[in-house]
Formats: structure tokens, C-alpha cells, sequence
């Protein structure tokens, strides 16, 4: 198979370890981690994770017991709840130390909430149909959950010792308010501080339009995710009797310049060298405004034509949209209130502070109150390690030879913005590979493919190995 390939290109010395790796699988030629990783996906699957259900603290009981019965001590297996109705696991793999200092293992529990009601069939049972698995959060990211609790029962049973400490950091509200990953790593930070992060909720890989893998993204950033509200308030008064002033039509005026407004172009090393990556395996106008931005980050014209695109203005400029509206109490009155909610994902490196003032600036009426809703916390990213990212791109070429691996950044959130803040460096490298349709996560009909879910399970036990093995 795949192993055929790789030999006629590695060196003598290659050879010999990859034999030396063969004989080993062979002789412990157990398959069963395969059926117990889709086992697992759907016994998770049938946990309603999703906010105000009261299920994460129960799915958590049920991985915590399944890594003590696989030998890990309750020593090194922390469950930690969180009122009203959340929780978070830790489990220590320990390691003899050789290997330095540990490494983190994220993925989340939560899920967004999915109505029975809406879906072709029942999103809490997972079902198989041609060649996917489908059900809330077989992607996002119970994948993560069972791939990584599957891989750790799979190398405790064969006996591995790391050589370094692996943590997994399951966390149970990554969807909503992300406040058990800063649970995890301001309170519990005596467990969960770590040489760096990989997060199996982040980055992957895709395939074209005849199946075929053509990119892996090696998330090495995350926009911040800030959430404003602003709100014009008048005295108002009877409706047949105007006044000038005006709460909804105030509050119209502001989005209205926000709506206008465009933050400046932006780029880090890691974006350009993403829109070099990819402009090299394509082809087309948007192809070449990215080899244009790639190599001038100046180029007004190449970034217009990039910011036309939904899926790539997000990573050449800070956005801000206007998501919800909220005002007036009665048909007859004139509004007292006026209340918009403002979502922005904001690049690394601006505080919520200075996009606060900046967002005061673009309105250009102090009458409008601006509030920060929430916690949100501004995010740098994390400086590419090349140690980190030689080894993923090897492991990830012993199933998808030769595809680009390409450093990027991610224009949603995810808890690696806190790890980020903690100090401890973040990559996404979920080993998933979506097809041209997606995973639909968030959305309707969420799948996975199990070809792509099954070398998962094989990516991160190799992925461990490379990085904690003998
Ligand atoms: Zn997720």
C-alpha cells in the first residue's frame, strides 16, 4: 500500500526504521481500534452536548471512567465541573521525561444544538450512508473527542511509555463561552501547561472534486472574536407626534457607516505565506491576486479582488457585521431604544480596547452607547516551530503523499485563542479531510467520511509517536 510508495523515495536508513515499524504492526495486527473509534463516535454522537442540555458533565463521566478503565490512573484523570451544568476533563499520559517539557491535546465536548425536527434523520443517533457518517458533531468535534480518547486507550493497551507528558484538554463549552478552556488554563494551568498545543478542532485537510486530497491547513492563527452592541436611546414619545431625533433611524445611521467601513488590509507572515501556498496549486484570477498579495501585501487591487470573496476577505482585513436588530416596544410609540449586535473577528495582534475606539471612530456619534459584550480576549498567533510543523507534515504525507501543507489562519475561533493567551503556543492539525461539500458543521446533515475518519485514527496515533515515541 501506501508503504510501497514511500520506500523507493527514502534513504537506506529510512528503510530500515519503516521495516523495523512494519514488523511491529504486524505483529500486534489488531484492527479492533478501527471498529472501537466508530463505536465511540456514536455512542458520543448520542449525547445532546449542546448548550443548556446538561449532557456535557455526563459524556465527561463516561470518558473519564473509560480512560481509568483502560489503566490510566484516577491520579492523572481530572474531571472538573462547572456550574451551572458544564465540565472539563484533563488526563495525563505520563511520559519518563526524556522528551521535555509536555504536550497539549485539545478537542471539545460541545456541541451547537441541532432541532430533530429540522434534520433528514434523528442528529443524535449517528447514522452510515455512503460512506459518511452523519449526526451532530461527527465532525465538530466529537471526531476529535473519540479519535484522541480512542488513540490513548490504543497505545496504554500496547504499553507505550511518551517520552514527554501528552495531555488531552477536553473542554465543554467551545461553542458558546469558552469558559472551561480558561478554566483550564488560568485555575488548572498546573496541569495544563505545555511545551505547545495541537488542537484536533482545527486545521485538516481537503479533497477535490474526484475525491482526490489536494491541501492541509496547519492552523497556526485564529482571528479574535469580539462581539459589540450598540444601542441609541431617545425619549420618545407618541407616534403621531415625531420628534427630529429619531432611536431607530440613529441607530440605522451608525450601522449604516459601519456597513461603509472598511478596516484596513492586513497580513502576518503566516497569511501570506498561506496566499503563496495556494496560489501555486491553482489557477484563475483569485489565484493570481493571492501570488499578487503574497508578494506585496501593498497591492490594493489584489486584496479588492480578494475581498470580494466571503470565504477570504476574512483574512486580508479585521471584519465587523451587524448579526441581530432589537427596537421599539410598541407600533404606536416612538422608540425609546434601539439596540444592534455587532460581530467582529478581529486580526491578531489589536486589543479589544483599541477595536472598541476604533468602533466609536467609524460610528462617529457619541450618542451611541458601544458595549463589549461578553469576555472576549484578543488572540496573537503562535510563531510557526518548525520542529512541530516538519513533523506533522510527515505524518500527514504517510497517508496523503506529497500534498502542500500549508501555515494558515483561521477566520473562526476557537478555544486555541486561550491557549494562545496562556502563552502556549497552538496548532490546529486535525488529520480530517473534507470533500469539495464540507462537513456542514454547525449546519444541517453534519458528516464525516469514514474513509478520512479511519486514517484519522491512524494519523494521530503516528502523530504521538512522532512526537513522544522512542
Ligand atoms: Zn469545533
Amino acid at each position: 500500500m501506501k508503504l510501497g510508495k514511500l520506500l523507493t523515495k527514502r534513504s537506506l536508513l529510512v528503510v530500515s526504521l519503516l521495516l523495523g515499524l512494519m514488523a511491529h504492526s504486524t505483529a500486534a495486527e489488531d484492527k479492533s481500534y478501527k471498529t472501537d473509534a466508530v463505536e465511540l463516535l456514536r455512542e458520543l454522537v448520542s449525547y445532546r452536548t449542546a448548550k443548556g442540555h446538561g449532557q456535557v458533565p455526563v459524556m465527561a463521566k463516561l470518558l473519564e471512567q473509560k480512560f481509568i478503565n483502560a489503566g490510566f490512573p484516577e491520579s492523572d484523570v481530572h474531571l472538573i465541573p462547572k456550574e451551572p451544568d458544564l465540565a472539563s476533563l484533563i488526563v495525563r499520559y505520563k511520559g519518563d521525561g526524556t522528551g521535555g517539557r509536555p504536550i497539549l491535546l485539545m478537542a471539545h465536548m460541545d456541541v451547537v444544538d441541532a432541532l430533530p425536527s429540522d434534520w433528514e434523520d434523528d442528529p443524535f443517533t449517528m447514522i452510515e450512508k455512503e460512506g459518511r457518517f452523519y449526526g451532530r458533531g461527527v465532525s465538530d468535534n466529537k471526531a476529535g473527542i473519540a479519535t484522541l480518547t480512542n488513540t490513548f486507550i490504543r497505545l496504554k493497551k500496547e504499553g507505550f511509555v511518551p517520552t514527554r507528558d501528552l495531555v488531552i484538554v477536553f473542554s465543554g463549552d467551545e461553542e458558546t463561552d469558552m469558559t472551561t478552556i480558561q478554566q483550564m488554563t488560568t485555575e488548572y494551568i498546573h496541569l495544563t501547561d505545555a511545551e505547545f498545543a495541537l488542537n484536533a478542532d482545527a486545521g485538516g485537510g481537503a479533497l477535490d472534486e474526484n475525491d482526490k486530497p489536494v491541501s492541509f491547513n496547519f492552523q497556526a492563527a485564529e482571528k479574535s472574536y469580539m462581539t459589540f452592541e450598540f444601542t441609541a436611546r431617545n425619549p420618545g414619545g407618541h407616534s403621531s407626534a415625531p420628534r427630529k431625533d429619531n432611536a431607530i433611524y440613529d441607530l440605522m445611521a451608525a450601522l449604516e457607516n459601519l456597513e461603509n467601513h472598511r478596516f484596513p488590509v492586513k497580513s502576518t507572515e503566516i497569511t501570506r505565506n498561506y496566499f503563496r501556498d495556494v496560489a501555486n496549486s491553482r489557477t484563475g484570477k483569485v489565484a493570481q491576486a493571492m501570488k499578487r498579495f503574497s508578494e506585496n501585501p501593498n497591492d490594493v487591487e489584489a486584496a479588492d479582488i480578494l475581498s470580494e470573496h466571503p470565504h477570504l476577505v476574512g483574512m486580508v482585513r479585521t471584519t465587523c457585521i451587524a448579526t441581530m436588530l432589537k427596537a421599539g416596544h410598541a407600533e404606536n410609540a416612538l422608540p425609546q431604544t434601539a439596540t444592534a449586535t455587532v460581530n467582529c473577528r478581529v486580526f491578531p495582534g489589536v486589543s479589544v480596547e483599541q477595536m472598541h475606539a476604533k468602533l466609536s471612530d467609524v460610528v462617529g456619534n457619541n450618542a451611541i452607547e458601544i458595549k463589549v459584550l461578553g469576555n472576549p480576549k484578543a488572540s496573537p498567533d503562535s510563531p510557526v516551530l518548525p520542529a512541530v510543523y516538519e513533523t506533522i507534515k510527515s505524518a500527514i504525507h504517510s497517508y496523503y503523499p506529497g500534498i502542500p501543507v500549508v501555515g494558515s489562519m483561521a477566520a473562526y475561533a476557537t478555544d486555541g485563542i486561550h491557549t494562545r493567551v496562556a502563552g502556549i503556543p497552538t496548532y490546529g492539525v486535525s488529520g480530517v479531510f473534507y470533500d469539495i461539500g464540507g462537513g456542514f458543521e454547525h449546519g444541517l446533515n453534519e458528516r464525516i467520511r469514514k474513509d478520512s475518519y479511519l486514517i484519522f485514527q491512524d494519523y494521530w496515533y503516528e502523530v504521538l509517536n512522532r512526537f513522544a515515541g522512542k
